[in-house]
């Protein structure tokens, strides 16, 4: 269980939507068009949303079912404390997003940015963003057309039985940092460069996605030492995780080799074809969530300074 038992978790950095499903599991991606089809071949899996390649699609409005804790209550009253993280995968969802977005609010400015928070749609089905309809098909990604993070938590038994990762806890709290990852690149002015060239085993998408990895490292390096979370008995400063165990790490690198590109061919085709990667093999993912995890420094994650990003971090 890695959340600190007592920290205090903030509901409002997560909005509930979803249940507008209707679609038979293995159905097709509607209300995408053309954007929804493209998304589903780029962002099978953690991708960053290509809705400002297409130009994006309207949004239409979603249905608005809540999303609940596993005891049937609202997130807001069954998610106070890192204690129904650890229990909760709903609360997890919530509890990862608080931690993340506490350790870059008070991290960036040490690089001379600002950080600013954005919310996570967390949805039950399918649901519409400004880049086109969210769905376990296309897997959990960041928008940047509306800046918000999309995932179904049921997305992480997809994960273990799937692609066969690690069903632990930074298994999962990884892929929410990872699309945070994204959200930092955004600040940063950094996404247009997937865009440009956005395929590849040294493409400029492989190594915003390999960057994205090592940002989740980063954040995973601070989240049991930086006190950015609140005891809510005692009101005093906290961290969110409790101290992270080998087999945490091992957990977290676990995921990342189960959606390296590589595997995922092997698995769906049998074949390896790096010109056609766009997040990075298992062994780089890997790589460079360690790199981040050990620098704990967000300027080891210039994956745009490794000449063969799949090779070498530096
Ligand atoms: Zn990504």
């Amino acid at each position: 269980m890695s959340f600190n038992d007592n920290v205090r978790l903030d509901a409002s950095q997560v909005q509930s939507a979803g249940g507008g499903g209707g679609g038979a599991p293995g159905g097709m991606v509607v209300g995408g068009g053309i954007g929804g089809i493209v998304l589903l071949i780029v962002c099978l899996v953690f991708g960053i949303n290509p809705g400002s390649i297409t130009g994006g699609t309207t949004s239409s409005s979603g249905t608005q079912d809540q999303v609940q804790s596993s005891t049937g209550g609202s997130l807001k009253a069954e998610c106070t404390s890192g204690a129904d993280a650890n229990k909760d995968v709903n609360c997890l969802v919530l509890g990862t997003v608080n931690s993340v977005q506490a350790f870059w609010a008070s991290e960036l400015p040490k690089y001379g940015k600002q950080y600013t928070p954005v919310s996570t749609v967390l949805y039950s089905g399918q649901t519409q963003s400004q880049c086109g309809t969210a769905s376990n098909q296309v897997g959990p990604f960041y928008c940047p057309l509306d800046k918000k993070v999309y995932i179904d938590a049921s997305f992480y038994q997809i994960l273990q039985q799937q692609f066969g990762s690690s069903s632990g806890q930074l298994a999962q709290e990884y892929v929410i940092a990872h699309e945070y990852g994204h959200h930092i690149q955004d600040i940063l002015g950094l996404l247009d460069r997937a865009e440009q060239d956005p395929q590849g085993a040294d493409s400029g998408s492989v190594r915003i996605e390999l960057m994205a990895d090592c940002l989740g490292g980063v954040w995973a390096h601070h989240a049991a030492t930086d006190p950015v979370g609140t005891d809510r008995t005692t009101g005093k400063a906290t961290t969110f995780l409790k101290p992270l165990t080998q087999q945490d790490i091992n957990d977290a690198l676990s995921a990342a080799k189960s959606v390296g590109d590589d595997s995922i061919q092997k698995m769906s085709s049998g074949q390896v074809n790096p010109e056609s990667w766009t997040h990075g093999s298992s062994a780089a993912r890997q790589m460079w969530f360690t790199q981040g995890y050990q620098t704990g420094d967000l300027n080891r994650c210039d994956t745009f300074a490794a000449s063969d990003p799949e090779r070498s971090t530096s």
